[in-house]
């Protein structure tokens, strides 16, 4: 593996993370592999990626350490931190960007509370398998590397195979990282925290003489854009904590994440999530929620007058839902082909999806049938559904592996038809997911 690892993270002050060394897998043995993603990071010839993605062996250069971050989980703060997931450190791929390369269930940490650190394979390559969907439909996404089996037994409700996901993000901060040094740090180590993540993803703000403010408002326009990139696909996150949203404006977290197949807006997927706060019709405002706490986090540097703060980060909340409105608007007239702006359009939308649900249509193959001309880019033929991920995952557990590959080449072609892979499942509804742990 080349050696364009670096560690600015680890230099950062001990309050953001611990020295942390993953577990030696007893018997590591990948099963997934993006070559691709590995080309583009400039990783070269790995010739060790077992041991190296299952962290039996470190790669040259890495320092491992463990995130800390705190969430609003449910809408309650709690201290957390990588419980299960160690930063090998900083790849800098040929094209001069910067991706952090973690690994995913390498053993417990001072943050794993009550977990052991490990992960199962089959949540691990449900997280690749939706990860790569998401990418190829163009929704900025972390990816995965690899997935690697350890060899190791998980104890969870059953005995499942334990495996790593090797997780490569353009960061791993998240609004959770601000919860927990808004609460824990000093003011100091939050002007750092927000010094590195500007320097890191936005760059061009840090000479500007408000650049607080303007950081904000980029969150705010990329957490926008993601959330109606989302809503626009059918995609639900499951689980939209703080912890879980990445200020680069990634989607990170595939727990009990899946896609729907008829429309429904209050649909929630997810065992947990009892009363619906990650509903799909709720993501834009719980986007709004978690802004609002990383706006929270960020007062004591918007202005030394807690009211003049207050109000500076009220304005750049509005500025989110103005983004969000724009961008899903703009977004379901491409989808339908309304060409031209008028008044009615959000009206004509709104009617139109009314109809979806009152006939429970099928939301991806609903609207590829409106797809005429250009509308064909905007409306996926494939996406990952449920049943087709399950089925996936059924022969993965078994050994087979063949039926993902196959999944997986269908995702990357997203707009091309496929009649097996554009199929709803045979029965509608009902279907849940479960937390990865
Ligand atoms: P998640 O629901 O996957 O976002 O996880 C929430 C928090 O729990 C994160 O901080 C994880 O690192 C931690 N966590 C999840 N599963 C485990 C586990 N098996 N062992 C230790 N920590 C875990
Ligand atoms: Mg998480």
């Amino acid at each position: 593996m080349s050696r364009n690892l670096e560690n600015t993270y680890a230099a950062l002050p001990e309050i953001f993370f611990r020295k942390q060394m993953p577990e030696a897998a007893p018997a590591p043995h990948a099963v997934v592999f993006n070559e691709e993603l590995a080309k583009g990071l400039g990783l070269g010839d790995v010739k060790d990626a077992a041991e190296i993605f299952s962290g039996a062996k470190l790669p040259p250069g890495s320092v491992p350490i463990s995130q800390a971050y705190a969430g609003h989980q449910f809408g309650y703060f709690t201290m957390l931190g990588d419980g299960r997931a160690v930063l090998l450190g900083e790849q800098i791929a040929p094209s001069g960007e910067r991706f952090d390369i973690q690994l995913k269930g390498s053993g417990r940490t001072p943050f794993s509370r009550r977990g052991d650190g490990y992960a199962a394979l089959l949540p691990m390559l449900r997280e690749y398998i939706v990860g790569e969907a998401m990418f190829a439909l163009g929704i900025p996404t972390t990816r995965g590397l690899a997935v690697v089996l350890t060899g190791r037994e998980v104890v969870r409700e059953e005995v499942l195979q334990g495996a790593v996901l090797t997780r490569v993000a353009s960061s791993h901060i998240r609004v959770g990282t601000f919860d927990y040094i808004s609460e824990f740090g000093t003011p100091d180590d939050l002007r750092i925290l927000a010094d590195y993540t500007i320097r890191r993803h936005f760059a061009r703000l840090e000479n500007a003489a408000d650049k607080y403010v303007l950081f904000l408002r980029e969150v705010a326009r990329r957490q926008a854009d993601l959330i109606a990139k989302w809503q626009l696909v059918g995609f639900i996150h499951g689980v939209m904590n703080t912890d879980n949203m990445a200020i680069s404006g990634e989607t990170i977290d595939y727990g009990p994440c899946a896609f729907m197949d008829a429309y429904d807006p209050d649909t929630v997927f997810s065992s947990i999530d009892t009363h619906g706060r990650y509903a799909y019709k709720n993501q834009p405002k719980i986007g709004a929620w978690n802004l609002a706490r990383f706006a929270e986090a960020l007062l004591p540097l918007l202005d030394a007058d807690e009211e003049k703060a207050a109000v500076l980060a009220r304005r750049e909340i509005e500025f989110y839902w103005d983004c969000f409105n724009q961008n899903w608007l703009s977004g379901m007239r491409a989808k339908l082909g309304i060409t031209g702006e008028n008044p009615d359009d959000a009206d004509r939308i709104n009617d139109f999806l009314e109809e979806m649900a009152a006939k429970k249509s099928d939301f991806t193959n609903t609207f590829r049938a409106q797809a005429k001309g250009d509308a064909k880019k905007y409306n996926p033929a494939v996406i990952p559904r449920n049943h087709r991920v399950e089925e996936a995952l059924s022969a993965a557990d078994e050994g087979d592996f063949s039926v993902m590959h196959e999944l997986l080449a269908a995702l990357r072609n997203p707009f091309e038809d496929s009649e097996k892979y554009s199929q709803p499942p045979p029965t509608c509804c009902g279907y849940q997911t479960f937390c990865g742990t």
